[in-house]
């Protein structure tokens, strides 16, 4: 733990401007803030902008908004923890830690150790065998590569490797938490790979954090891994990724499934590659490639791509908010093959034909169907129907007039279908629109706004904070972070709006509520206009509303499933509280 009076002293000895400049943002002056363009999200012109004064930064693109500390977070993918630590060492100011806290990072930074060693031990086991050296050699890697990936070999033997690291001091119970060795029967204990090639996999920084090790012939299982660990969770960790953030990541990043693939690539010099190691993307994937890139460009074979977990992963990038293209590789090659056999220039072409994900979904859904014959045609546009209630209404009218196109259905007639799928209304906080200048702007619901108001009201007019709750409870804010920082600014009375606002930042830890933090902060009201009481009364309206119409959505699909269950009592239960739904919802329109 960090006391509130060393982080208050980490904010205010931190410029932002300075923190800012440091991390690559070219920020040009112009009245009294500055500008420059935005690292979270890709656009030409400057539309992020940072306040000396407030010290707090706001891109008007894609709405990303904090402090320093929110800053350094998000820019750096760190947490609260180590970005305080950072921005600490940064002022030279001391941090002390407590004990418990000092051993856990001894501890954590031996096992890098020991992975390190291993992976060494391993490289220099890949040197002296002919065989193994040439599982590599044959497939086209060539040695600086093998070096630069740190590629290795485990011996076929049950215990070199532990005794090699157990000569280094390490202890039974270190390497086994690690699982470089197995506990057997009769405590006995030996290495868990054998006769294996082996890939180190590192984290984002670089670290050593688990192996991978494939066997040199055809036996089973053909990839072992190490297993999950104190530093290794797969789940948030992207293979390759610190190799493509050393060489500059460009506007987009490919995934692709293995590790030949992500090598081989980056031997071409195709080297914005990362791979997921054959299993379904996760949020905390997403989240993390989010930092780096926009665009990902998916480029598995197709056997994979195919399954439902592939799907499902390329739907948690698309609602991350990327832009999801898919890459098809002919004859049903994988990415190493392909451009080994075709070279950079051929696996280029691929990549910049890549198709969008709704694109690449319906096409591989028409290879299902014979669209000559009635009845799988009527199936291909239900199921075709299914995928485009999710995409962008611009994207989904390109589709509609295609389908009519190839179908001779009437675009009218698939427009039914995909309303009766009922269209995704996701809780998006932000659309997206085309400004003027052609670029994004970002449009807030009304809700959002309204809520932040509220905050807005309660730090800076205390006397209204009765009224406040009185009327809306905590439960009833709909943002997650806008229920954190409720709670805490009603913690916090009877002091000024400036004690407020540094006390309410004191405790924040997470990128949302410092980005909320600062949009409050943000949010003018104008007090002469109207009674507060009255604007209050307008903001609660516009929360409780929509509160409701997220209810009514969640019940109109209910009573949905419930038909198609055939189930009529349930059904009925649900239209009664649709009514009741639907009867406030009116009279909240005619108060
Ligand atoms: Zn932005």
């Amino acid at each position: 733990m960090i006391s509130e009076e060393i982080i208050q002293r980490i904010i205010d000895e931190n410029d932002i401007v300075d923190v800012i400049t440091e991390s690559g943002v070219r920020l040009k002056r112009s009245g009294r803030n500055y500008f420059g363009l935005c690292p979270f999200h890709h656009e030409n012109s400057p539309s992020f902008s940072v306040s000396p004064e407030k010290q707090i930064f706001k891109c008007f693109g894609c709405g990303e908004a904090g402090n320093v500390i929110g800053y350094v977070m998000k820019n750096k993918n760190m947490s609260y923890y180590d970005t305080l630590k950072y921005l600490a060492e940064r002022v030279n100011i001391q941090v002390e830690e407590n004990k418990a806290e000092i051993e856990n990072k001894k501890r954590i930074q031996r096992f890098y150790d020991i992975n390190v060693d291993a992976a060494r031990y391993f490289f220099s086991n890949l040197m002296k065998n002919k065989e193994a050296l040439s599982y590599f050699t044959g497939r086209g890697i060539e040695l600086g590569t093998i070096k630069s990936f740190g590629l290795g070999y485990a011996l076929d033997s049950w215990g070199e490797l532990l005794k090699y690291l157990k000569s280094k001091k390490y202890t039974d119970k270190e390497i086994l938490s690690l699982g470089l060795a197995i506990e057997g029967k009769n405590n006995r204990i030996y290495d868990r790979f054998r006769n294996r090639v082996i890939f180190p996999v590192f984290d984002y920084k670089g670290n050593v954090i688990g192996f991978g090790g494939r066997v040199l012939d055809d036996s089973k299982p053909k990839y072992l891994n190490s297993p999950e660990s104190r530093i290794f969770e797969k789940r948030k960790n992207l293979y390759g990724l610190n190799f493509a953030i050393k060489k500059g990541l460009k506007d987009y990043v490919i995934i692709v499934e293995g590790y030949m693939d992500a090598i081989s690539l980056h031997q071409f010099g195709v080297t914005n590659v990362v791979a997921t190691l054959g299993t379904a993307l996760t949020t905390e994937q997403a989240k993390l490639l989010k930092r780096y890139v926009n665009k990902v460009i998916i480029a598995y074979d197709a056997d994979f791509a195919g399954q439902s977990a592939t799907m499902r992963g390329l739907k948690i990038l698309k609602e991350a908010g990327f832009l999801v293209y898919v890459l098809r590789i002919p004859e049903g090659k994988d990415p190493d093959e392909y451009i080994r056999n075709n070279g950079k220039l051929a696996f280029v072409k691929l990549v910049e034909a890549a198709e969008s994900l709704t694109e690449y979904r319906i096409s591989s859904l028409e290879g299902n169907f014979n669209i000559d014959k009635q009845e799988e045609k009527i199936a291909f546009i239900n199921e075709a129907a299914n995928v485009l209630k999710e995409s962008d209404p611009i994207e989904r009218d390109i589709y509609v007039k295609k389908l009519a196109e190839k179908t001779y259905i009437s675009e009218q007639a698939i427009y039914d279908k995909i309303a009766e799928k009922g269209i995704n209304a996701n809780l998006e906080q932000q659309e997206y629109n085309f400004g003027d200048n052609g670029q994004n702007l970002y449009l807030e619901k009304g809700y959002i706004k309204a809520e932040r108001a509220l905050l807005k009201i309660l730090l800076q007019k205390e006397e209204y904070t009765k009224f406040i709750v009185d009327n809306i409870s905590v439960e009833e804010m709909i943002l997650d972070s806008h229920k954190f920082l409720y709670n805490l600014i009603l913690g916090c009375m009877d002091v000024s709006f400036e004690e407020k606002v540094k006390s309410v930042q004191l405790k924040c830890t997470d990128n949302d509520s410092f980005k909320e933090l600062t949009h409050i902060l943000l949010e003018e009201i104008n007090y002469e206009e109207v009674e507060v009481e009255k604007l209050i009364e307008d903001y609660i309206l516009s929360i409780k509303k929509n509160n409701l119409e997220i209810k009514k959505r969640e019940l109109v699909k209910k009573i949905k499933q419930c038909e198609a269950a055939g189930d009529i009592q349930e059904t009925i239960v649900y239209v009664k509280e649709l009514e009741e739904i639907q009867r406030n919802l009116k009279s909240f329109t005619n108060a």
